[in-house]
């Protein structure tokens, strides 16, 4: 069972989407409309430097700004771990996207019918 276009109902020029991507010429414009959405590079080193200044801050008898420091950075790294999820969410759904040359447009697997 072949896979359709939403839109024109076509199975013929339906591809993959990173396959369309990569047959692309390098000066298409369709490269950056139709590119892998990038990865998140979380800068780690600020709640990494929170969480330890954190530790030195209790260690030292400052327990206001040490538990405020600890809890800044863990909330940091955690907001950054979910920005990272959310990256690589949106990288996979573009990794099964396809595309229908005919209409021209990309779509969601999911929203393919069957041909
Ligand atoms: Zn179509």
């Amino acid at each position: 069972m072949a896979l359709a276009c939403p839109r024109c109902k076509d199975h013929h020029q339906v591809l993959d989407l990173p396959k369309f991507w990569k047959s692309l010429p390098l000066e298409s414009e369709l490269r950056g409309k139709y590119a892998q959405p990038p990865e998140y590079i979380a800068q780690w080193l600020l709640p990494i430097g929170a969480v330890v200044a954190g530790v030195l801050f209790l260690a030292a008898g400052m327990v206001a700004a040490g538990v405020l420091l600890l809890a800044g950075g863990a909330g940091i790294g955690y907001w950054f771990s979910r920005l990272a999820a959310a990256a690589e969410e949106a990288r996979e759904h573009w990794a099964r996207s396809l595309y229908c040359r005919q209409c021209p447009a990309g779509f969601p697997r999911e929203d393919a019918v069957a041909a």
